[in-house]
């Protein structure tokens, strides 16, 4: 990923193929580019207007018609326990969202087996080098990204 531009247009061609009942995991340090993506995807589901990053607020659901389906984009990075988190019933946004989880590594490597998970390292030059995890559900959506 050269730039910010192509983060974004990977974001929209991830919004053609996403569903309800998908999670969306961005992972990678601070400023990454995982609220990029999101933006880039939030864009490709119809969203008008940058999409704040959730950072503070954890968690900023979009409903229809601003967005296609239904989105939670959700900003773990401020979590403190697991308890928090179950406070936030993420799940829940499961059965009618999309979430789109950015560092889905605060609730461990088991949450979420089905997600899509995208790992964003920077490059000494700054480009951005992505890592995929393609679970089963995504095989074949992946392959027309
Ligand atoms: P994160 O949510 O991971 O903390 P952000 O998406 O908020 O990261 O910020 C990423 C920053 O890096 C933005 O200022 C963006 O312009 C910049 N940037 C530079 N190169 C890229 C790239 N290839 N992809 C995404 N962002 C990039
Ligand atoms: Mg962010």
């Amino acid at each position: 990923m050269p730039d910010e531009a192509a983060m974004l247009a990977l974001g929209r061609h991830l919004a053609d193929v996403a569903r309800i009942g998908d999670v969306i995991a961005l992972e990678g340090g601070l400023g990454a580019g995982k609220t990029t993506l999101a933006r880039g995807i939030l864009e490709g589901l119809g969203l008008e207007g940058e999409a704040p990053s959730p950072s503070f607020a954890i968690v900023q659901p979009y409903d229809v018609p601003e967005v296609k389906l239904p989105v939670a984009h959700v900003d773990l990075y401020r979590l403190d326990d697991a308890e928090e988190a179950e406070e936030l019933a993420l799940d829940e946004y499961l059965m009618d969202s999309l979430l789109i989880v950015e560092w889905p590594d605060r609730l461990g490597p088991d949450a979420w087996p089905h997600a899509l998970r995208l790992h964003i390292d920077i490059e000494p030059d700054g480009a951005r080098r992505l890592t995929v995890r393609v679970p089963d559900a995504w095989t074949e959506r992946w392959s027309q990204i």
